[in-house]
């Protein structure tokens, strides 16, 4: 696992549990919104932390924190994901997983042996806009296999999409509600410009509150429950 670097504690990526986070090195995408650049380009890529130093804190942690979330990047890159989750499952911690979908097989395997507890997913856009948004060409077979996966086994789930308004019309978003129709969580996250990995998405904006709640009604038509956060 190229692990970049940790956050300790956090009381809002896994819902209703004390977290500490790992961010994996790597991505296969390049939305120009992400907001970890420094995990994206190899250019920015610094030494990976030792393994023995992220396993030694889950350990000092067992009985002070509930999870680890593995996001990046994206994690299902790395080779020996289904290894290192067997070894925090065994530590006792639930394991949540942040994934971009575009690795069904991992996806799977991770089910499977019941490695994962929660999976969030991104939907980056209508399929046929995918290319665009990622920032590459994207196999949207594969993110409708993690999709009917994820809806079919795994324990928790959400999917998320982060709102650029220049990337996504309101038509837009709803088509990805029809994607995922019958979900259980979808999350609309708000894209805030802070660090990007294209300078030239620092000045964009997403949909105001109001817009923002008129999706939102829209697509409780299409899943279980929304947010916006
Ligand atoms: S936002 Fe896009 S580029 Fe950034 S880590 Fe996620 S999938 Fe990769």
């Amino acid at each position: 696992m190229r692990i970049a670097y940790m956050q300790r504690t956090s009381l809002i990526d896994y819902p209703g549990k004390i977290s500490a986070i790992v961010f994996t090195q790597g991505c296969n995408f390049r939305c120009p919104y992400c907001h970890n650049p420094e995990l994206v380009d190899p250019k920015l890529f610094t030494e990976p932390m030792k393994m023995k130093e992220v396993f030694d804190f889950f350990e000092r942690r067992r009985g002070k924190l509930d999870a680890c979330v593995i996001t990046g990047g994206e994690p299902c890159l790395q080779k020996d994901l289904a290894q290192f989750m067997k070894e925090i499952k065994k530590k006792g911690f639930l394991v949540k997983l942040d994934t971009n979908g575009s690795k069904p097989d991992v996806v799977k395997t991770c089910l499977d042996k019941g490695l994962v507890d929660y999976i969030a997913m991104d939907i980056k856009a209508p399929l046929g806009k995918y290319n665009q948004v990622a920032g590459v060409d994207v196999d949207t077979k594969a993110i409708e296999k993690s999709i009917e996966l994820i809806m079919a086994s795994a324990p928790n789930y959400e999917f998320r999409t982060t709102v650029v308004k220049s990337l996504l019309t309101e038509d837009d978003i709803i088509e990805i509600g029809t994607i995922i129709r019958g979900a259980r969580l979808y999350i609309i996250q708000k894209f805030v410009a802070s660090k990007t990995l294209d300078d030239d998405y620092l000045t964009k904006e997403t949909y105001s509150d109001e817009d923002l709640d008129r999706i939102k009604l829209r697509l409780t038509r299409t899943v279980k429950s929304c947010i916006v956060r």
